[in-house]
């Protein structure tokens, strides 16, 4: 076996239970500890006089202990002044051992490392490590600084620093184990160190690294790593899209005449953006090799119609389509779209959903099976084994930043059939910056539809106190008046769905009481599908005017007659998520409104960052902005970033690195193909779907 795979208790000191406490880390072979990074350091390498030190630095110190006492005041503590001649100090420890007050008798040499802070007696330091020595002379001075490494229940610093040295060690036996997959021209290029002495220099940095470098991350050897993970996770992505050309796919060559039909049937003329977004996308389905196209759209841009489209190019080429949706609101909506717009094509619309049960479910599945229903609307649950289609051409996923990049690709497996590969149309409204789509969607190409349809006017947006509700609700009032409709949006910080729904609950009576001539409704996520259905439905034909939600409406919900928005809280969202939640507003032609209304005090950023979202209704205006603000995690939204799991690279700090990204990865394609699957493995590990696909 190659050296980096050896198992971590082939190391000395390291038996099964240690294992298994390392194995909670994630560090299974003798690679995976010499990727384990410490998290911080500290300077052991020289010994400060007491007389120099000041609250907040973290330093070794040598002294000659004064006296020790135990004071009962208070929290027992256990108290012993040091000094060295240039002043004195304080010890102070909470919890101590019985013969404690008697190691640290006075004229003890001990030397201290630890945080020194303010105490009631001047500086002072609390449990810190220390060690008892013969005189000032013999005080342990580390030569490089002292690694400190995450860590987990049992297991000790000292442990996994002995660990991490012995792997080191058999590195340095071995050139294969940290083989540098890194073309040397680019090392150069970005002045990054080779591999073995990035890790060397993370591990046991020499005097020449600045300690500071080291904790900020800016230190090349952090770099470097950074950097080739990010690389990795990019390549696997491409050579996706690079492998997919020898896959074969259907040929759509539906009739030209049923697909100028259908445009003819709709209400509305088509924008150019669409118009040349649906042009990219025949142009793909025309080829015998899968589509993987990303429409990105902000909200209300007029995606569904692509969909659509896309849909019944599949269709009349004898094939089904699968849409994906991730709420069950969004798919019913879509369910109720498409058997409108396919309505005269005698095209058989299909519902699926974690709610579709016994009899009808099995009803369904045997029309996906048997060939007989055109397109199948769902959430995940499309995607179950159960799930077969007779010939299934085209999968559609709204809404995709809802769902990873491993869902994303899972289900491409999953949907081939008799060799052909679907293909592949994704949807999304939340817009990336160029660069982290870098990482999020390098295996697709991309389209942008960038015009909303004609007539919409931007939402005027205000934020507002939550002291003035009472206006909040005579502005209900009149707005109701009007004939037009409201939602009132309930968030919670905690992603706690009952608390949401019990908010929620609780405001809707409020008000109803409060607004008496206002038909008032409610929606969140513990209703049945049906239940959601039913009101959803209701407002939709204005049998309700002011609907209370959680923020299940965020995504896709279209209703153009409702123009006002109230979103309480919304200092507890990422902005991206706010823009969504807007965009259910200003779908129609009257003007339309939404109004912030966050809870005081707030702070400076978040009254910056709601600044922003009144500034502007451009949803890459604002992602842009978010990103300067705040960092990227935010910017793509919890639920993505929790799918992007880095071991080194953390894209608030090291987001610059994702310039080069692409003309690095080139190089790879041209220069070295070989180096791209031992690098993805690197990082991504063999078993990754990454690599699967
Ligand atoms: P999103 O891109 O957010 O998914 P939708 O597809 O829900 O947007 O479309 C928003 C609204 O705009 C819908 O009511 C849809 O019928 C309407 N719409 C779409 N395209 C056009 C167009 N070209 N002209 C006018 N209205 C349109
Ligand atoms: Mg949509």
């Amino acid at each position: 076996m190659a050296p980096q795979n050896l198992p971590v208790t082939t190391l000395t000191g390291i038996g099964a239970q240690t294992a298994n406490r390392l194995e909670k880390l994630g560090i299974r072979t003798l690679r995976d500890l010499i990727f384990h990074l410490p998290h911080r350091y500290e300077d052991r390498t020289r010994i400060y006089a007491i007389g120099s030190l000041t609250p907040g630095m973290t330093v070794l110190v040598c002294g000659k202990v004064e006296f020790t006492d135990i004071l009962p005041r208070g929290r027992k503590s256990l108290v012993c002044r040091i000094s060295d001649g240039t002043g004195s100090m304080m010890l102070r420890f909470f919890h101590f051992s019985a013969n404690q007050q008697q190691v640290l008798k006075p004229d003890t040499w001990l030397s201290v490392f630890a945080e020194v802070r303010y105490g009631f007696a001047g500086l002072e330091m609390v449990h810190p490590d220390y060690t008892v020595i013969a005189n000032r002379e013999s005080a342990p001075i580390e030569n490089r600084l002292t690694p400190v490494y995450p860590l987990t229940e049992g297991l000790s610093q000292s442990v996994v620093r002995k660990a991490v040295k012995q792997a080191l060690a058999c590195c340095g036996q071995d050139d294969a184990m940290l083989a540098d997959w890194i073309p040397q021209p680019i090392l150069q290029r970005y002045r990054y160190p080779s591999l073995a002495e990035a890790i060397q220099t993370l591990h046991a940095p020499d005097e020449t690294v600045a300690i500071d470098a080291l904790q900020n991350g800016s230190v090349p050897a952090l770099k470097r790593l950074a950097f080739e993970e990010l690389l990795a996770h990019h390549l696997s992505l491409r050579r996706i899209k690079h492998k997919a050309r020898i896959w074969l796919a259907p040929e759509f060559k539906g009739s030209k005449r049923q697909m100028t039909d259908f445009l003819d049937s709709l209400p509305f003329q088509l924008t150019n953006a669409q118009r040349r977004v649906i042009a990219e996308i025949e142009s793909d389905c025309r080829q015998n090799h899968p589509m993987m196209r990303l429409v990105q759209g902000d909200v209300g841009s007029g995606k569904t119609v692509v969909a659509a489209y896309s849909a019944l190019l599949a269709i009349t080429a004898g094939y089904q389509v699968a849409l994906m949706a991730p709420t069950e609101l969004l798919a019913e909506q879509h369910y109720r779209n498409f058997c409108t717009w396919f309505a005269g094509l005698s095209i058989p619309v299909m519902l699926l959903t974690g709610q579709t049960k016994g009899k009808a479910r099995s009803a369904i599945l045997q029309t996906l099976t048997d060939g007989q229903a055109g397109i199948v609307m769902g959430t995940h649950a499309l995607f179950q084994d159960s799930v077969l289609f007779h010939s299934l051409g085209l999968v559609i996923i709204d809404e995709q930043h809802r769902f990873g990049v491993h869902q994303r690709l899972a289900l491409r497996e999953k949907a081939q059939h008799s060799g052909l590969r679907p293909h592949q149309l994704v949807m999304t409204a939340t817009p990336i910056p160029r660069t982290l789509a870098m990482l999020n969607y390098s295996d697709l190409d991309i389209s942008i539809i960038d015009e909303l349809p004609p007539g919409r006017k931007p939402v005027v947006t205000s934020v507002i106190p939550a002291e003035r509700r009472a206006d909040v609700i005579d502005r209900i009032n009149n707005w109701v008046g009007k004939k037009r409709q409201v939602y009132w949006v309930c968030t919670l910080i905690e992603e706690s769905e009952t608390l949401q729904c019990q908010a929620a609950e609780k405001t809707a009576e409020l008000l109803l009481a409060s607004l008496p001539a206002v038909r008032v409704g409610l929606i969140h996520g513990r209703l049945k599908s049906t239940e959601k259905d039913a009101v959803m439905q209701a407002f939709k034909q204005h049998q309700l005017d002011l609907l209370v939600a959680t923020t299940v409406i965020e995504v896709g919900v279209d209703v153009p007659n409702a123009g006002l928005m109230i979103i309480e809280n919304p200092e507890r969202l990422g902005l991206s998520q706010l823009h969504q939640l807007r965009g259910r507003v200003g779908r129609g032609e009257g003007d339309s409104y939404c109004l912030l209304m966050y809870q005081s005090p707030l702070s400076d950023t978040a009254r910056q960052r709601l600044g922003i979202l009144r500034d502007s209704t451009d949803g890459f205006v604002i992602a842009e902005k978010d990103l300067q603000l705040r960092g990227p995690g935010d910017v793509m939204g919890t639920r993505q970033t929790g799918q992007m799991q880095f071991k080194v690279a953390d894209l608030a700090r090291d987001a610059e690195l994702l310039e080069t990204i692409q003309q690095v990865s080139e190089h790879f394609f041209n220069e070295c193909p070989d180096a791209i699957q031992p690098i993805c493995e690197r990082w991504l590990g063999a078993s990754s779907i990454y690599s699967e696909v």
